[in-house]
């Protein structure tokens, strides 16, 4: 099933060019109260109304999905968990030597997340910001001491993601955490496809263009740790809550992004976006 947010962030199910829109039939107006997501409503209980979803589809409100604008698929997960250095490749062009297996994870602001078709603010003229290639999954159940033979139990499913990054320079030596979390910097979409519909997360081609121009190309099978390893890893170091993102690691040809480009990215069997980027009207010298 493939699920987005749209508009006003209500919830969708995608079949070909249409967008269906079910949350306010699953899901009474009494309980949704600030900060409700539907998605992370629907993920939280999915075995439930998946059936109900399935058997009223074509009762439900019907919009062609060119007439929408689709959202980042989660409004404000309750966390963004990232693996740094998870490609050999990206190691090499950084010249770094630890992965994410010694390194762990970061965590970026929830406040960065943005949807497909909005626009990446860089905040400082003066610095160079990266884009960065992503395979994202998101958590379906409560996870926490999971064994990798068991991570698929606690996915629900896959999206794409850029984390946008602030590089350290001579002068300049920021935590990554600061570096990828300023508003706007974690693009994410253009919706979640449930896991049963990707065969194997660890074998997926994606692609990141600037402008038309390839910039990164990859297969998720270059990861050093697989998706079932970073869920065991992060889950035994905190508990993961249905509509958590946790995001995979970029591989190497990382760039600088500029005020006026285009980014976009496609995962195979998943799918792709674009984003702009522009220069923070008010854009100041970071210190
Ligand atoms: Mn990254």
């Amino acid at each position: 099933m493939k699920l987005a947010l749209f508009n006003d962030f209500q919830l969708g199910v995608i079949v070909d060019d249409i967008i269906y829109e079910i949350g306010s039939h699953l899901f009474s107006r009494f309980h949704q109260g600030i900060g409700f997501c539907p998605m992370v409503q629907l993920i939280a209980e999915f075995d439930t109304y998946r059936s109900k979803i399935e058997k009223k589809l074509h009762e439900y409100p019907a919009y062609a999905l060119t007439d929408v604008r689709l959202r980042q698929p989660v409004k404000k997960p309750g966390k963004i968990v990232a693996a740094p250095v998870n490609y050999v490749s990206h190691q090499k062009e950084m010249k770094v030597e630890h992965t994410a297996r010694g390194l762990g994870f970061f965590l970026k602001a929830p406040s960065s997340i943005i949807g497909p078709n909005d626009t990446i603010v860089l905040p400082d003229p003066n610095r160079r910001f990266d884009h960065e290639l992503e395979l994202a999954f998101v958590i379906g159940k409560t996870a926490k001491n999971v064994k990798a033979e068991n991570a698929y139990d606690y996915i629900f499913g896959y999206t794409g993601l850029m984390d946008v990054t602030l590089r350290p320079d001579e002068m300049h030596h920021e935590e990554r955490c600061l570096r990828k979390s300023f508003d706007t910097f974690t693009p994410m979409g253009p919706w979640i496809v449930t896991k049963e519909e990707v065969a194997d997360p660890n074998n997926i081609n994606m692609v990141l263009t600037v402008n038309g121009e390839v910039r990164q190309r990859v297969n998720t099978k270059e990861m050093i740790c697989s998706v079932a390893e970073l869920l065991e890893i992060y889950s035994h170091i905190m508990t993961l809550e249905p509509g958590d993102v946790i995001t995979t690691g970029t591989p190497d040809g990382v760039g600088p992004i500029h005020d006026g480009d285009v980014v976009s990215m496609e995962i195979e069997g998943i799918g792709s976006y674009s984003v702009r980027v522009s220069l923070a009207p008010n854009a100041a010298v970071l210190r």
